[in-house]
């Protein structure tokens, strides 16, 4: 006998997994540059090279023991002082080592979160839509339940109001992700601040903190002068922090990332040994060793964003100019577009003629709505245009 919900977690594929290996499929019979595949968020740039000559410096230059041992459960204590600091610097909220915990990438972050978080059987953390995925399997993991909130339909930032109508009783966290997979939309200061003050005032009215975490493996992925991703916790105390490598560093296999916690929350010091308790508990203890050191010399560096920028600018000019309405994706790596039908499945097959594999909305809580992952070579998306083209003109679309 095995456990139900797990069987039906392990033994279907997410849709983007299931599209990435169709794509896998269709290359070995076509020829892969042949095959346009729009589905999973893998970097497509090389890591950073200061990645690389860390990595080299650690292993040339500490005992191997030492290097490949056991760390603290929650990370080493001077990878979490560095990375602390740099934290600091950077947003200006002060934050120790000992607020910070090492993780294996952002799901470890925010599984281990809900966990610590979630206290009681009908617990709610609240999302918006569109939203990644997972978030239903980690929330669900930890015993309480996701609830979906719409976005403003124009710009896909929070409906506020529907948040003040939603928050409860049972509300234990509102989940934000921005830079966003899938929208590639970034919450301004306005946003923060407006989430903060709803936030208070519930936290104030229900008698206990409603903590904000966010969702932040994207971070770094912005690409104009005038896009400025503010840090939550600048705007609201009760904030957790939920960080990856996988991203800015191009990392994603390492599985290295972190929690960090505002001392100043209503319960810092609790929840820090709750999120201790959490990881302990789910056995993520010991982030991967090498690459705490990596992150911590790296922290703050990024690949090379200029594929993306280059990407993102072709792909949105590209297909708003062949009548296709796309949010302009303001930082990720993503580009979410509204199907010219209302039925996005349908969109997809036919897309799919045209060798274009496109994740449905659905599956991110948006129907009539695509995402296209643009982390690719910059050639596949020259080459991909002329069959957004033939797919454009299906559905006569004009400029
Ligand atoms: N959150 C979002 C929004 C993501 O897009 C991803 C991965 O694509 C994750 C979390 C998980 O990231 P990680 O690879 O660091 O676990």
């Amino acid at each position: 006998m095995v456990n139900e919900k797990m069987y039906a977690l392990g033994s279907k594929r997410s849709s983007i997994r299931e599209i990435f290996e169709y794509a896998k499929i269709r290359s070995a019979e076509i020829g892969a540059e042949n095959v346009f595949d729009f589905s999973i968020g893998n970097p497509s740039v090389p890591a950073p090279e200061p990645v690389n000559a860390t990595i080299a410096r650690l292993v040339q230059t500490m005992p191997s023991v030492e290097l490949h041992g056991y760390t603290s459960a929650q990370g080493d204590k001077s990878v979490r002082e560095q990375i602390a600091a740099n934290f600091t610097r950077r947003f200006g909220v002060p934050v120790s080592g000992d607020d910070l915990y090492m993780t294996c990438g952002a799901a470890a972050s925010l599984t281990i979160t809900f966990r610590a978080l979630a206290a009681r059987q009908d617990d709610e953390f609240i999302t918006f839509a569109p939203f990644f995925p997972e978030y239903r399997v980690f929330v669900e993991n930890a015993g309480a339940k996701l609830r979906v909130l719409p976005s403003a339909p124009q710009t896909l930032l929070p409906d506020f109001e529907a948040l003040k109508a939603a928050i409860s009783s049972k509300t234990r966290g509102v989940l934000i992700n921005s830079p966003n997979n899938p929208s590639g939309v970034v919450y301004d200061e306005h946003t923060l601040q407006k989430l903060a003050d709803i936030l208070t005032e519930k936290s104030r009215e229900w008698g206990e903190p409603i903590y904000l975490i966010s969702d932040e493996p994207y971070r770094e992925l912005v690409y104009d002068s005038d896009t400025f991703v503010p840090c939550p916790m600048a705007y609201y105390a009760d904030t957790v922090v939920c960080y990856s490598y996988s991203k800015s560093l191009s990392l994603p296999g390492e599985r290295v990332g972190y929690i960090a916690l505002n001392p100043k929350a209503a319960e810092a010091k609790r929840l820090y040994a709750a999120i201790c308790g959490a990881g302990r508990s789910l056995g993520f203890v010991c982030a991967p060793a090498l690459f705490q050191r990596v992150a911590a010399a790296c922290d703050g560096l990024t690949a090379d964003l200029s594929v993306y920028k280059t990407n993102r600018d072709l792909l949105y000019q590209g297909l708003t100019g062949l009548g296709f309405t796309c949010v302009e994706p303001r930082g990720a790596f993503y580009l979410f577009l509204k199907t010219p039908e209302k039925d996005a499945a349908a969109f997809c097959a036919n897309a799919k003629k045209y060798e274009l594999l496109l994740v449905n909305g659905a599956d991110f809580g948006c129907e009539g709505w695509v995402r296209i992952a643009y982390c690719v070579k910059t050639e596949r998306i020259e080459r991909a245009l002329p069959l957004f083209a033939k797919l454009a003109k299906d559905y006569h679309l004009t400029k």
